[in-house]
Parts: C-alpha cells; structure tokens; sequence
C-alpha cells in the first residue's frame, strides 16, 4: 500500500508525499503524519555495504512514495555532494565513551544541513509533478539554525522565495552574522523583538490565515514550510540514524541485530523523533535519550505526563533548544493516541488554550522507549570540559546537553547498551560559550576572532562558513515587533 500522509488533526485530510512537502502544515493547522511507518525492506547488512547517498534512497523511497526513483535519486545526489566538507557526510567519532554522528559538516555547520540540502530539491520537484504555477514562499521562523540553512538552501533556487524570522536577542553572535550576510535575491531576513516561541506562533498564525492565503494566491504566490514541521525536513533525517547503525557495523563496533540507544538534544522533537521513526522501521534502537536544556519542558512531560509550556522562557548557551512549544510532539501525540485525531485536536486546542495538557497513563505507557533529562548551563558547560580534557574533543554546546544527559542516564541505570550522540553543531558556531567552558575565553576578543584561537586549541581547521562570513557585508538589517510580522511580508512580496 502506497503510503499517504494525512493531518494529526484530521484524518480525512489526506495527501500524498509531494503534497504535504509543498503544503508544509495540514490546512487544519495539525502536522502531515504517514499512514504507516514503512520497514526497512533490505538487510542492515546489505545497507552497510552502501554509501549515505544509496543508504537515503532506500529510506526515503519507503516515505516519499509519489516521487519517482529518478526523481528522488537527483533530489539525493544534487544535495549530499561537496557541499559537505566530509565524504561520509555524517562522520561518527568515538569518545566519552559514545559514538558522536557529526551532523554539521554541511554548509551552514549544523544539522539542519542534513535536511534542508535536499528539502529545496524536494519542493521544487513536488511542485514540478502538482503543477504548481505560484512562487513559492518559505516561511520560517528560525532559533539560530534552521534560518542559516533554509537560506542557504533556497537562496537562488527559481520559483522560490525565503523569509526567515529569528529572535533579536536569543541567537548567538555568528548565528546573527551568518543570516544578515545572505546573499541571494530572493531572501529576507527579519529580527524580531520577541523569542523564538512568538516567531513560531506568528508563522503558524500566517499559515493558516485563509485571507492571507487568498490574497497570496491572487498575487501568484503560496506559502510552504522550511521548519521540522515539514515532512521533507523530518524523512532525510532518518537516514543518518540507519546509516550511522550500519556504519558501525560495517566498522565491527556492533552486531548485526545489536541494539544501541541514541542521545538527541532536543529543541522542537524533529530531531528525536526521526531517530523514533527510524526505530520503527526496524533499526535496532534501545532507548531514546531525549536532552534538554534548562527550558526543560519535555523532560518534564517525559516524567509526569503533563505538558506544560507555562514556565519563563530562558536563554542558554544551546539557544537552538530554547523552546517551549515543541511542535514535532504532536506527532509522537498522535501515534501514541492510537492515531486518534480527535484526541490529537483536544489536547492541541487545550495547548492553545490553557498552555497545557495531560495525557492518559495509557498513553504515557507507549513512551517507555524514551528517557528525559535536561542538562543545566553548569552540567553543560562541565560536559565541555570533561570530554576536551579527556578526550581532547571539543564539543558544541548543543551536542555537550546530549553528552551531559548520556552522562546522567548512565549514572542512573547502569545500562551498558552503546550509544549514539546526534552531534548537532560545529563548535566554531558557539565560540564563545565552548572557550567560556574550556576557560579560554577572551573578552577583548569578538567570536569571529576567537575562531582563530579555537583553530590553535582544537586543531580543526576553520570551515568555509566561518571564513566567509568574516568579510561579508550585511545584507538584511530589518527588525520588527511581532505584530508587524504578517505586513513585513507582504512589503518583501509587494502585496
Ligand atoms: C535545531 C537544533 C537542535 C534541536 O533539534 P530539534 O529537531 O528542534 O529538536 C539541536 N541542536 C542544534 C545545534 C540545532 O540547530
């Protein structure tokens, strides 16, 4: 049976792959959800024979069921070539104890370059086979990362335009200067005064403004999501789990059938659930670590059952996980619910509503594959230091929550079961928080400078995307209130 997507929030809203990649949200408001998580149909011991192009198109074809084999297979090879800075494309490093998947050796050095290298190729592809005669707007609401790798993704791609919007205050120095240097005539960058919860809620609010969509429409143009809303952004990233699993057991690290857990630091769950998803498809997957940091809402939910969003927003050295609304959640809702949309819309509208919700015990009996735990800014900045002076591996802030939480959940349990890190940035995108924890900072010294300083610690070469970016001029200076967000883009349209 081909496999269809349909909404979280309704299940008559059906739509086959190419359409809910162009469509980003359901009409509803709720997340495009497969029909069924398909199987791997090929051993793990013949995929690990493969390299990650061949490894994506045995994952990707089972999900993106309308798309041709010629199709997908130049979506995969136009995005997993030398843009990345490593022919493995996801390199696993050993330490502390772990298995370490770099994900940032894409251009924007982070993970979300595992993603949006393809989703334009998906989406221009998928307009292509739908007859779609409108530009295509991406719309996207960004913490630090996302934006980057959206734009560097859609910047120039005909038929496209991009607009990203990211918190004034709550991204990081070189996150800030890598989306103000975009080049590329069809992109828009706008800082906003607010948090990333309110650039999210301000998107969410366009998407589903049916007025909006109307007047779009009349002007030739229509909106589609950039963000892990986007099914073409969560299917590429199970294929760095199945080929990391069959990496090591082309390595001899593992056996083939042997379970490892994956450690995620999470933000909005597209990162984490993937690797959910991915279990499903039959890879032997033990536990799912799910890390946060001090905005700690999921760990919360994972040990009582209750999800609830009203809390302080806090800004930590991971800004890419400062988030309270999880949105990718909804899809773990949904399964959990017994695939029950009327359940999913509840809970949903009460999120809306109240700020929180609580599920049943039956349905918390469903996440007993994942482990909570957060890291506070200390934890964070310890793990740094622990495994530079150990190991003499310097990890991102990021992917130093996921160690600290591992570190914490082998404490807890004792378990012996190997596993996998998702490593989510380069350390070279937070300079300054990683020689803040190494106790090598240097006030006198920008972040772009202290680059040069980490290179003489780290002995890494400095990747091209910190190297361009000290140069390049500023290209996009608008800021605006939240309110302004949706006139904001219409100016950018001409509407
Ligand atoms: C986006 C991001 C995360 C969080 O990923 P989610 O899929 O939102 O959970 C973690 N680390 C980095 C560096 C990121 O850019």
């Amino acid at each position: 049976m081909a496999i269809e997507y349909v909404s979280t929030r309704n299940k008559n809203e059906r739509a086959a792959a190419s359409e809910a990649i162009l469509q980003g949200l359901a009409k509803d408001g709720g997340l495009y959800v497969p029909t069924e998580i398909p199987k791997l149909d090929i051993s793990l011991n013949e995929l690990s024979k493969m390299s990650y192009r061949q490894i994506a198109y045995e994952v990707m074809k089972l999900f993106l069921t309308d798309f041709t084999e010629e199709e997908l297979k130049n979506c995969i090879n136009s995005a997993y070539d030398e843009k990345f800075d490593n022919p493995a494309i996801a390199p696993i490093k050993k330490a502390d104890g772990a298995y370490f998947i770099e994900l940032f050796h894409g251009k924007t050095i982070a993970f979300k370059d595992m993603a949006l290298s393809i989703l334009p190729h998906l989406m221009i592809t998928a307009a292509r086979k739908n007859k779609v005669e409108n530009d295509i707007v991406i719309l996207t609401a960004t913490s630090g990362d996302t934006g980057k790798a959206a734009l560097a993704g859609f910047a120039d791609v005909k038929g496209t335009r991009i607009v990203v919007f990211y918190p004034k205050n709550g991204v990081s120095e070189i996150q800030e200067r890598q989306m103000v240097t975009q080049t590329g005539d069809n992109t828009f960058v706008v800082g906003i005064r607010g948090n990333f919860d309110q650039a999210q809620t301000g998107v969410k609010q366009m998407f589903g403004d049916e007025a909006l969509a109307k007047e779009m429409a009349d002007a030739g143009f229509q909106f589609s999501s950039a963000n892990s809303i986007n099914i073409g952004r969560l299917v590429p990233q199970i294929v760095y789990y199945v080929a990391s699993y069959v990496k090591l057991l082309a390595d001899g690290e593992i056996a083939e059938g042997e379970q490892v857990n994956i450690t995620v630091p999470t933000g909005n769950f597209g990162n984490i659930l993937a690797a959910y998803y991915a279990k499903q498809m039959g890879l032997p997957v033990a536990k799912l670590i799910c890390a946060s940091n001090e905005n700690k809402v999921l760990y919360d939910f994972f040990t009582t059952g209750t999800y609830d969003k009203n809390r302080k927003f806090i800004l930590t050295s991971s800004p890419s996980m400062d988030i309270l609304i999880s949105s990718n959640l909804e899809r773990l809702i949904f399964r959990i619910a017994g695939e029950d949309d009327g359940r999913d819309r509840e809970l949903m509208s009460e999120l809306a509503s109240a700020g929180k919700y609580k599920i049943t015990p039956e349905m918390r009996e469903q996440l007993s594959d994942f482990y909570g735990n957060f890291a506070t800014e200390d934890e964070t900045a310890e793990a740094i230091r622990r495994v530079y002076e150990s190991n003499d591996y310097i990890m991102d802030t990021h992917t130093a929550v996921a160690d600290a939480v591992y570190d914490k959940y082998r404490r807890e349990t004792g378990d012996p079961t190997k596993t996998l890190i998702a490593s989510t940035a380069s350390p070279y995108k937070f300079t300054r928080s990683v020689m803040q924890a190494i106790g090598k900072d240097d006030p006198q010294k920008t972040d772009l400078e202290l680059t040069d300083v980490l290179h003489g610690i780290s002995g890494v070469a400095v990747p091209p995307a910190i190297e361009e970016i000290k140069s390049a001029a500023v290209r996009h200076d608008t800021v605006c209130d939240v309110e302004q967000m949706e006139s904001v883009v219409k100016e950018f349209l001409g509407i």
